[in-house]
């Protein structure tokens, strides 16, 4: 099952279970816009580089298209297409007013220097420009992107068209960026596994945890995890992984990361590999690195209580029935991850009113609404006896699809 196919049947399940007529079915299964381009880039040993580009429009019935851009390469047509789709259903539930998009180069940002990302963002951006707009398309940073990428993206953007910094968020706060932009999709994952155990009558103190990525999202998860009083056992990133049944000294493993490639050479730990971490006796598993890592393969083996999706679409269709089964809680992505876009919407919000709003209300807005969106995931779950990501897709659908139809669409 390609991505684009795993993102689609839970669509339609759900499609299903609304019963959507076929108009809206077709307008909510499919792209509304899907731009790929060139990118030539000049390499620092004077050689052309000539990359493929992608910003794929999902569906804007409420609001203008947001979401990330990834630099990978596996950041394919289908990839980035199963994204965006994604990013509609997750604007959707948590209720911010924008539809969904997603952008992608397929690269390999590890191997370039910085010169090269830069000329490789500038021209990118110059070549998705008729596309994206303040009130239009506003992307964000994504695997392999950051607050450095968005400043560059902006730049280019301005070169154009003028200071517009509203036209991407996750900037550096020095350039109308959000305080709390960095670690908000780590936070976010947090307060929702909070809420999860909360309702589920279990303890998230002492937890014994499990995150697989140590990038944007699994370092901040790990982190805002640890202060919350939960044990992190286990994290890895591409290099592998490291393990301690007490739970890693997380100040030495950051000191630690900073001077080495991967967490997997940690002294405080025991080495494990990614499958390893997968598989681990824990609480709960977070899984906060890339796509389709639990599949029919290992599902089996699970033995984490909860599986949180940090990550977009980390666990695949047959491993979802599999945990399910099994009697596994998995959050789903579409819930655990909307902290990111949500500060996005407030970094966008402050943009537009060229006001800068202090941490605190950062925090206590993002609490909020990650609160309130895992709240109604779960009373929708249990008043109609479905997993929670079906009722994650539900909520979301019927919000989207009644978009459409008052907007006129079908
Ligand atoms: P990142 O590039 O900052 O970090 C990615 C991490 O995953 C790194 O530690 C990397 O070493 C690890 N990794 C890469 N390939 C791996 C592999 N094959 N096996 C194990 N680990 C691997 O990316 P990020 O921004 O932290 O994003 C991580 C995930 O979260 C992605 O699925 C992304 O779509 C999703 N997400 C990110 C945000 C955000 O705000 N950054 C928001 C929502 C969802």
């Amino acid at each position: 099952m390609t991505p684009f196919e795993a993102a689609t049947f839970f669509f339609h399940k759900a499609a299903d279970r609304l019963r959507l007529n076929d108009h809206r079915r077709e307008i909510l299964a499919s792209s509304y816009r899907e731009l790929a381009v060139q990118v030539p880039v000049r390499m620092d040993d004077g050689s052309i580089q000539v990359f493929r580009g992608y910003r794929i429009q999902h569906n804007g019935a409420r609001g203008p298209y947001k979401g990330g851009i990834r630099y990978h390469p596996s950041a394919d047509l289908d990839e980035v297409r199963a994204l965006a789709a994604l990013m509609t259903w997750k604007n959707a539930l948590i209720d911010v007013p924008f539809g969904g998009a997603k952008g992608g180069v397929q690269c390999d940002p590890r191997r370039m220097s910085s010169g090269e990302n830069q000329r490789l963002s500038r021209r990118f951006t110059a070549m998705i420009s008729y596309v994206i707009g303040v009130n239009r398309d506003i992307p964000a940073p994504d695997m392999g992107t950051n607050a450095q990428t968005m400043a560059w993206m902006m730049d280019a953007y301005g070169q154009k068209y003028g200071y517009t910094p509203g036209i991407v968020t996750g900037k550096p706060v020095e350039l109308g960026g959000s305080p709390g932009r960095e670690e908000a999709t780590g936070r976010g994952v947090v307060i929702c596994t909070q809420e999860a155990t909360k309702r589920l009558g279990t303890d998230f103190a002492g937890a014994r945890i499990a995150i697989q990525g140590f990038g944007n999202v699994g370092y901040w998860a790990t982190q805002l995890a640890a202060q919350a009083g939960a044990s992190v056992v286990a994290v890895s990133d591409v290099g592998g992984g490291t393990y301690n049944s007490g739970g890693l000294d997380l100040e030495a493993l950051s000191r630690h990361r900073l001077e080495s490639e991967t967490v997997a050479e940690f002294a405080g730990g025991e080495k494990l590999t990614n499958e390893d971490l997968l598989e681990l006796d824990c609480d709960i598993l977070i899984p906060a690195a890339i796509q389709d890592v639990i599949t029919s393969r290992n599902a089996d083996r699970i033995k984490a209580k909860i599986v949180v999706e940090a990550a977009n679409g980390p666990v695949n269709p047959v491993a979802d029935q599999i945990l399910n089964d099994r009697n596994i809680v998995v959050v789903p992505d579409i819930l655990a991850n909307a902290g990111g876009v949500t500060v996005s919407y407030f970094e966008w919000v402050q943009n537009i009113q060229q006001f800068q709003w202090e941490l605190q209300q950062v925090n206590d807005e993002l609490h909020k609404r990650m609160v309130a969106a895992t709240d109604a995931v779960f009373d929708r779950s249990e008043s109609e006896k479905t997993t929670l990501r079906e009722a994650a897709f539900d909520i979301a659908v019927d919000r989207v699809a009644h978009a459409a139809e008052i907007r006129g669409y079908v």
